[in-house]
């Protein structure tokens, strides 16, 4: 199975959609396909009911799944969008070499 290299805790910026250019930390990740959830981006609204669990009703909002190829990793060494290298590191983990600084993150 080849590996997402975005990971949870990650800093991403978006580069396409109604959200390009914003950042935000990666929640959730779904390596099988290739989505993730980032904290403010992709927001969805919805109208509640009032319900058990919401006694209020009303608006609420959330982030939706976003596919994964539609950000780019932000390097927490150098803090810019960047691309990476991939380094075997022993076993089936990799390490993430940022191409602008050269710095593993
Ligand atoms: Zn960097």
């Amino acid at each position: 199975m080849k590996k997402l290299h975005i990971r949870k805790g990650d800093t991403v910026q978006v580069a396409k959609g109604k959200d390009a250019g914003k950042r935000g930390k990666v929640l959730k990740v779904d390596p099988v396909k290739k989505r993730i959830v980032v904290e403010g981006i992709n927001r969805a609204k919805k109208h509640m009911r009032p319900s058990q669990a919401n006694p209020q009703g009303g608006v609420v909002d959330w982030e939706l799944w976003m596919d994964a190829s539609n950000v780019m990793l932000v390097c927490s060494g150098c803090e810019r969008p960047t691309r990476i290298n991939r380094q075997r590191s022993g076993g089936k983990s990799f390490t993430r070499i940022c191409k602008r600084c050269e710095r593993e993150f």
